[in-house]
């Protein structure tokens, strides 16, 4: 008996084949047991119970229709295959689309029924797909999806590779990254599940299931990897849907469905690989012997018996000699930042992956292309722009512009804020009235404040310049609310009349404005805190984490005026900590505030809840979750009379865009352009952290197109290696250096932190 195994790599992230060969090695003592391998540079051709080894050239060089034949010829003459490398078996599966007898591994219409991340096979078991969006969507709609999921996702690669993302530059590297290395753009984007990691391996031949078994992780390498398991047997519910799913798919060979169990139970599949795991002998020390099982039933050959050791199973590091005829190769070259990178693939699979796109594009496209396996209609990539953005721009006039210039878009704004404020009036109750504030830092454009004031909401200001900035445009200072830590800024500026509110942000703080009120300088409505709640990170407000803080805030209160109302503000960015986690926090603050009131026996009147909201967050369909909110506060807190939220990138984000010319265009090599512009990351700060939705403007109709997904590089004005303000878009046909661009969403951030750089 001959046996060919591959997938030898026997690092932190190993693959399958030296645990096939001991557990192979128990049942059929005699057999020849034959190594396979493609790079030198993996560790597993040095083991020493491998009785021959084959090495192979390295996937970007073997010839595939040849190396193909001689398999078959292996596989005519009577030796077994097993694979131990997804990108193998898929391979094998196109040179024999039927099987072979002695080919243990599944064929390609098995293969097709376990692509990531819908693994359509998993019907009937009792399994969940995390949430899911592929990368064929627009960069806005995947903004969108990581801010639902708290930015608790993995960019994953369509075989091999997940990189958790947790900010927006972030994941623009990570998928340049992996698009790289596996030539594809079919990547996708899924929610992280917190739980416990556990598996279930099987062994099938010709789709007739011979053993599977469950194992829970319980010890993990840095990267997720299996280091230690406990190992049970499959319940028979499961087992027996396992094995309709094997008959109906028809499935050969091992095979790992891997797991995440969340606390409430529930399991959720990440992947179906379509081999055995690297985990494989560890349940053969457990008494399952699953290559055994494979073998005896593909050859008839009874297996030596295999016994149990233990129910849990470890890693250990071993040295072992290295084969004389394969010394160590030389070192990889450093390159800077590369430290051990050429470890990471050591088994060319980038390579045989870049191979098989040119050969079989159609094996190799992920399914699923909408969220939850259901097969959507192919994304287009393009972010859909709403009409009113149309029509503001269209009324520009772009032949007298002087770019790069930030444009208002009228109609927009008035909308936004007429929402926002109908918005208030519909959740407010008969006794709790709900207000807007408009959080002026975010764009102090007087056109802004303006609307603001024509639309019933008050004014925020973080300092005493902004104060009469509102008050310059027409606020009374009754409609001004007065926060953040620098408030105080510049001395000599505070109105004479009782603003609305003031929040204090510290407890030093609180006794500036303690004294402040005592001497008649500072009149106020509402006096209050802002709080921080534990666990999460911010500068801001002040501390709840132990009894002390919490002691010294209820102390300080009583010292704030009991003549006006006591109130609390709250604001953590939803776009930075996520639409889930904010909500969560928004409960866990209103228990705090609970045991705030009764420790200090005054009743919070007035809650004022911040900004932070992306504006999709905030607009759209948020209805029933605000008015909850307002039931929620007045449940909690039975005094509450006021409510008032403070959106700034709200309503200002979607104002204005920033147009800009096109400087020059290059083609780079076969595919990709570059394109340098007039406006630079000086004028588009925000670039890092969301994308904007982006038009082009044809100089012969006046049409404005949205830019599509594609290969060319925005690249700034500025002599800035980071100056880059779009990487992944296509120019449409006929666009020439003088066409105007222009990036929408650029009215919060982009605006008010702009900088003047490069202009002499
Ligand atoms: C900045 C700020 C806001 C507005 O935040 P956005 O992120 O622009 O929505 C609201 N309230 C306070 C106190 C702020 O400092």
């Amino acid at each position: 008996m001959k046996i060919y195994i591959s997938g030898l790599y026997s690092g932190t992230s190993p693959q399958p084949g030296i645990g096939l060969s001991r557990s192979l090695r128990i049942a059929y003592p005699d057999a020849t047991i034959i190594g396979v391998e493609y790079s030198n540079r993996s560790s597993g051709i040095h083991w020493p119970k491998f009785d021959e080894l084959w090495l192979q050239r390295p996937w970007e060089e073997l010839d595939l229709a040849a190396y193909g034949e001689l398999i078959t010829g292996l596989l005519d003459g009577g030796a077994l295959w097993i694979s131990g490398t997804d990108l193998e078996a898929l391979w094998l599966a196109s040179v024999f689309p039927d099987g072979h007898t002695n080919l243990l591994s599944p064929p390609a219409a098995g293969l097709s029924r376990i692509t990531k991340p819908g693994v359509e096979a998993h019907k009937g078991l009792p399994l969940q797909i995390p949430p899911f969006v592929s990368t064929d969507h627009s960069d806005w709609d995947m903004h969108a999806f990581c801010r639902k999921h708290d930015w608790r996702v993995w960019l994953k690669g369509p075989y091999y590779e997940a990189v958790r993302t947790r900010s927006w530059d972030q994941f623009e590297a990570v998928r340049s990254a992996l698009v790289k290395v596996w030539s594809t753009q079919r990547l996708f984007l899924q929610a992280h599940v917190s739980g416990y990691e556990e598996s279930v391996m099987l062994a099938a031949y010709n789709g007739e299931l011979l053993g599977c078994v469950s194992m829970r992780k319980r010890e993990l390498t840095e990267d997720g990897k299996t280091w230690a398991g406990d190992v049970t047997e499959v319940p028979e519910a499961f087992a027996a849907s396992l094995r309709e799913i094997i008959r109906d798919i028809n499935w050969s060979g091992g095979a790992e469905l891997e797991m995440i169990r969340d606390p409430e139970g529930q399991r959720w599949l990440l992947e179906w690989n379509p081999r055995f795991p690297a985990w494989v002998h560890g349940a053969t020390i457990a008494g399952c012997n699953l290559p055994a099982m494979l073998v005896e039933a593909a050859t008839g050959i009874p297996a030596e018996k295999t016994t149990a050791q233990s129910e849990e199973f470890t890693r250990v590091v071993l040295e072992v000699p290295v084969r004389s005829r394969y010394p160590l190769p030389p070192l990889p070259e450093p390159y800077a930042g590369g430290i051990g990178h050429s470890m990471k693939h050591p088994s060319g699979m980038p390579a045989l992956a870049e191979r098989l796109h040119k050969l079989h594009p159609h094996l190799m496209s992920a399914n699923g292309s909408g969220a939850n396996g259901t097969r959507a209609e192919k994304p287009t990539g393009v972010a859909a722009i709403p009409p009113s953005f149309m029509r503001d721009l269209a009324a520009q006039d772009y032949d007298q512009l002087e770019t790069p210039s930030f444009l208002f878009m009228d109609t927009t704004a008035a909308g936004l804020f007429d929402r926002a404020s109908k918005l208030a009036r519909r959740i407010s109750t008969l006794d709790t009235l709900v207000s807007n504030g408009y959080s002026i830092k975010t764009n102090p454009d007087a056109r802004l404040i303006k609307l603001a004031l024509d639309s019933g909401f008050f004014a925020e200001a973080i300092s005493l310049l902004e104060v009469q900035k509102a008050l310059q445009v027409g606020f009374k200072p009754g409609q001004v609310i007065l926060n953040g830590p620098g408030k105080w800024w510049p001395a000599g500026l505070l109105p004479k009349d009782p603003i609305h509110a003031v929040f204090c942000d510290s407890i030093a703080d609180l006794k500036r404005v303690t004294a402040a009120a005592e001497s008649g300088e500072l009149r106020s409505s509402i006096f209050g805190v802002r709080l921080r709640t534990p666990h999460i990170t911010s500068r801001f407000g002040i501390p709840l984490d132990t009894p002390e803080e919490f002691r010294t805030l209820v102390d300080s209160v009583s010292l704030l005026p009991r003549a006006s109302s006591f109130g609390v503000h709250f604001h953590m960015a939803s776009s930075n900590i996520g639409v889930r986690q904010w909500w969560h926090l928004y409960q866990s603050m209103l228990r705090w505030c609970r045991s705030i009131e009764k420790l200090t026996g005054r009743d919070i009147e007035v809650l004022d809840i911040g900004g932070g909201w992306f504006p999709d967050d905030w607009h759209e369909g948020r209805e029933d979750d605000f008015t909850k909110a307002v039931m929620h506060a007045k449940a909690t807190l039975p005094h509450v009379r006021q409510i008032i939220s403070e959106p700034g990138k709200a309503m200002a984000q979607p104002s204005m865009a920033l147009a800009m010319r096109v400087l020059e265009i290059q083609p780079i090599g076969e595919d990709s352009t570059e394109a340098v512009v007039d406006g630079s990351i000086a004028e588009l700060p925000m670039y890092f952290f969301y994308p904007h939705r982006i038009l082009r403007r044809d100089v012969a109709t006046g049409e404005l197109q949205p830019l599509k997904r594609g290969k060319t590089r925005l690249m700034g004005r500025l002599c800035m290696e980071h100056d880059e303000v779009a990487s992944n878009v296509e120019l449409p046909e006929g666009t020439q250096p003088g066409d105007v661009l222009i990036f929408c969403d650029a009215g919060g951030y982009d605006r008010s932190m702009s900088y003047v750089f490069g202009r002499g």
